[in-house]
């Protein structure tokens, strides 16, 4: 079995957060909630992590989706190219569509999060919350009167919670992967909606996460700290 790690994260959300629900009343803002707890979904962490490594690596082969980039097709990849059907080399738009799938493979956003062509290496739990709500009305100021106007109140509900946890696999890409977490203590991101008015700030706490190794051989799983991490 290869080795696979696995974290415990623990993100510090001073602001508290508001993952968006179903719209029930349209001058509301609810969060997303499941039976008795507020919810993070597994989506929702992969999009912010994915982000951030996007955010890291600064590729611009990347944002164009990979097209065109040049790349050496030098065969290493052939196994999991041929069971994608892309054997035949002399086939112009496959030689092309080989090309990209090397590149989105030697990509850390594809190879961390998935691409079209093969799956994540990371997997995300979702995040239960047990909190209050705290309820904020805003007005908004009409721009031409400059009055406020009754109609236009909305409140906007927040989860009360100052520090949530996710659970994550890693079977891949550790490096690039634990460039994204110090990225993700050192900076923070943002966590559902509010963020122009601080809702939703998160921060990684570095010292309160933990990973373990898991091998083959492992026969009980050991949590420690993040820093004890050697690559
Ligand atoms: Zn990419």
């Amino acid at each position: 079995m290869k080795k696979v790690y696995l974290f415990k994260l623990k993100f510090n959300t001073p602001y508290g957060l508001r993952v968006g629900g179903p719209k029930e009343d349209i001058s509301t803002l609810t969060p997303l909630k499941i039976g008795q707890h507020y919810v993070i979904p597994s989506s929702s962490w992969k999009g912010i992590f994915r982000r951030t490594t996007e955010v890291l690596i600064t590729n611009p082969n990347h944002f164009r989706g990979h097209e065109g980039e040049d790349v050496t097709d030098d065969g290493s990849l052939d196994e999991l190219l041929e069971a994608k059907g892309l054997e035949n080399k002399n086939d112009e738009n496959v030689r092309k569509e080989r090309k990209r799938f090397i590149a989105m493979w030697n990509c850390p956003v594809e190879r961390l999060y998935g691409s079209e062509y093969f799956a994540s290496a990371v997997t995300f739990s979702d995040t239960l919350i047990d909190a209050e709500i705290n309820q904020r009305t805003h007005v908004v100021i009409d721009r031409k009167t400059r009055k406020s106007e009754e109609k236009h109140l909305y409140s906007e509900q927040i989860v009360n919670v100052n520090s949530v946890r996710v659970k994550v696999i890693v079977r891949d890409r550790i490096d690039d992967w634990i460039k994204t977490l110090k990225f993700l203590s050192e900076f923070g991101t943002f966590v559902g909606g509010g963020k122009s008015r601080g809702i939703g700030y998160a921060v990684l706490d570095w010292k309160e996460s933990e990973y373990a190794e898991v091998d083959g051989l492992t026969r009980k799983i050991m949590f420690k700290p993040l820093d004890e991490l050697k690559l």
